[in-house]
């Protein structure tokens, strides 16, 4: 019998009628949990409850706040072992990386434990005498934040923890293929003493739940991370209904190796950025741009290295690659597959799909050569361990090719001279820049975010999440 897990709406457990059974890719056979699936009037009874809460929150003195962010933090450490095993068994990540992952959450709850206390105004002289000009910052009010399913815990987190630090409140949906973390963060954070009503979690399916977010006008602001197509419809529908919104959406992430690159760095960033969290990540490598002197040496020593790691049951000791997330993600990425072999891709190794003692959704990283940068394979977001070769002539191609794409989330170099890491620095068109570091792997406290199709608006994490998560006022003062 799997646990029924309740939508948290004004500090009441709330089931409904719908539930969702949500199994461990993994192993099928494996129910991580039955969570309610709210419908749209729980979802307004949810918004209803974050507007009656904004006020008392708001004026809640900074110290409270922090306090109980900081006890949340404490809490999802302490329980991090725990969290990160259910974090693997809903998602696939393996387990070091689910403890990983919940330790990051435990972070960014300490972090903005402390901006709480942080946030500050400023004072202008005014050109006329007598007159202070005064700048601080407000909370917006009542927050939807959209997540997607590929960091079930730390997404959450890095917008939970600054809507909260900063006197908003929430109304969140967590993504229907990973509810269980999220509801773990809710229960953390009613035992950390959050009044009711200051953070609700609904849970259910983008068109119904999602759909009720974006058009409640007593939503003030949305952040949403998840998928291009998503995020856009997202974004034009808060811009018409006058909400502020920020989208964190794909990326398809160039890494560049050039024949001066140390081959041994350049290998391992390329492994654990296409593939490690089974390269679904948005800043996953999952384009390797190699120039010529290098490029039969990256693929043999790469595809070496690939074939060597072990796919299996995300719990397993010793795994390196757990499961993709679903059957339609299995699906996706073996449809891309296909369709990079009939562009001409040569199937270097992987691509398979694999059975183990558990029936689960394993895949064997893929990686093609002889790809060339118009190729669909290139172009779009596969989100899957699957990665692509383009081989160029020089430096000078390398940035072309590396720059030349829809997305610009996070771009990377892998090189030993300081004149092309520098010059990569300032030309790569993404919001992060990398160099003999694989695309994914950022810190917490860094802002976070891309540019072109990949992100709109304000970065999240650090301090300079206030950006998104308060508005400012300027008042003029006479006297
Ligand atoms: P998705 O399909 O766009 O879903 C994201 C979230 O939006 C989910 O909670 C989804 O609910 C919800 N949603 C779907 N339709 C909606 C609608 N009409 N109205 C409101 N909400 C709706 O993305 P995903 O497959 O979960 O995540 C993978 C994508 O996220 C990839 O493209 C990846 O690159 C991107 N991503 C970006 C970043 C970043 O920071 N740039 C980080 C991580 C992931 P359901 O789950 O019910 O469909």
């Amino acid at each position: 019998m799997a646990d029924v897990y309740a939508n948290l709406i004004g500090g009441e457990w709330v089931t409904s009628t719908a539930v969702s059974r949500n199994v461990n890719p993994s192993d099928l056979s494996d129910v991580v949990g039955e969570y309610a699936q709210a419908d749209a009037a729980q979802t307004a009874a949810a918004i209803d409850a974050a507007a009656s809460a904004f006020p008392a929150w708001a004026a809640t003195s900074p110290q409270r706040r922090s306090d109980i962010l900081d006890a949340a933090g404490s809490a999802l450490l302490a329980r991090k072992d725990e969290l990160g095993r259910l974090l693997s068994r809903e998602e696939g990540k393996t387990l070091p990386e689910g403890i990983g992952e919940v330790t990051r959450a435990a972070q960014i709850f300490k972090y903005f434990a402390g901006e709480a206390l942080r946030l500050s105004g400023e004072r202008l002289d005014s050109t006329r005498p007598g007159v202070d000009v005064e700048i601080t910052r407000e909370p917006l009010g009542v927050i939807g934040l959209i997540t997607p399913w590929n960091f079930p815990s730390a997404i959450p987190a890095w917008k939970i923890a600054p809507a909260l630090a900063y006197g908003n409140t929430v109304v969140m949906k967590p993504a229907d293929a990973v509810p269980a973390s999220s509801w773990a963060i809710a229960e953390i954070l009613v035992q950390a003493g959050l009044p009711a009503g200051v953070f609700n979690l609904v849970m259910g399916r983008g068109s119904v739940v999602g759909e009720a977010i974006v058009s409640s006008p007593k939503i003030n602001a949305i952040s949403f991370t998840g998928s291009v197509a998503t995020g856009r419809r997202i974004g034009a529908r808060a811009f018409e209904s006058g909400k502020k919104f920020q989208l964190e959406m794909g990326g398809k992430n160039p890494l560049v190796v050039l024949d001066d690159a140390d081959l041994t760095v350049a290998v391992g960033a390329a492994l654990n950025g296409a593939f490690f969290s089974t390269g679904q990540r948005c800043t996953a490598s999952s384009r390797l741009v190699v120039t010529a002197g290098i490029h039969d040496r990256f693929v043999a020593a790469l595809a070496e290295k690939m074939a060597a790691l072990k796919v299996d049951h995300a719990l397993k000791p010793g795994t390196d690659i757990g499961p993709v997330v679903s059957q339609d993600q299995l699906e996706q990425d073996l449809r891309y597959i296909a369709i990079a072999k009939d562009e001409g891709g040569r199937l270097v190794t992987g691509g398979e799909r694999l059975t183990r003692e558990t029936e689960g959704y394993y895949l064997s990283p893929a990686l093609f050569a002889d790809t060339t940068n118009d190729m669909r394979i290139n172009r779009e977001e596969v989100f899957g361990p699957v990665a692509s070769v383009v081989r160029v002539r020089d430096y000078d191609e390398a940035l072309a090719v590396a720059n030349d794409t829809e997305f610009g989330l996070s771009s990377g170099i892998c090189t030993t001279s300081l004149k092309h890491a520098t010059h990569y620095k300032r030309h790569a068109q993404a919001g992060m820049v990398m160099v003999n570091l694989p695309t994914a792997g950022v810190d917490p406290h860094a802002p976070f975010g891309g540019r072109k199709g990949s992100s709109y608006g304000a970065r999240e994490q650090g301090a300079y999440a206030r950006e998104f998560y308060t508005t400012i006022k300027t008042a003029y003062v006479f006297g």
